[in-house]
């Protein structure tokens, strides 16, 4: 997510501001990351969506959730067309970031040692997801 870049939701800062909690707005617009643990999704099990927080778009489901123990909610995989990634080498690391395709709305990264069947780990912010039990 590049100030630069477009994406069919577009809101100006003050828009996010206004809309979002504080905690998502530091999540999704400012790529921040939420305390470990801290989520209530962390222990969500019922079957469900799980929607970005900032645009609505469904990114998850509850078939993909799986207990990673890392604090943060974690999938092995996501919708199709749901997100995109970019390289983040903030903090001394390369990581892949991950971000909602529809708001560009940071929701966090993805690693290489999750489950299978793809091996991924979609280790997400609770605080940018938006859960509706089925
Ligand atoms: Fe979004």
């Amino acid at each position: 997510m590049s100030d630069t870049e477009t994406f069919e939701v577009m809101k100006s800062d003050a828009e996010w501001r206004e809309q979002l909690s504080q905690g998502q707005y530091h999540v999704l617009r400012k790529r921040g990351t939420e305390s470990p643990g801290w989520s209530p999704l962390n222990p969500e099990h019922r079957d469900g969506t799980y929607a970005c927080a900032g645009c609505g778009l469904p990114l998850f489901t509850s078939d993909t959730k799986y207990d990673s123990h890392s604090g943060w909610p974690s999938f092995f995989a996501p919708l199709d067309d749901a997100v995109g990634t970019t390289t983040d080498t903030t903090h001394g690391m390369t990581r892949t970031e991950v971000h909602c395709r529809r708001c560009g709305g940071h929701l966090g990264h993805v690693f290489t040692d999750g489950p299978k069947p793809t091996g991924l780990r979609y280790c997400m912010n609770g605080v940018a997801l938006a859960f509706t039990p089925k």
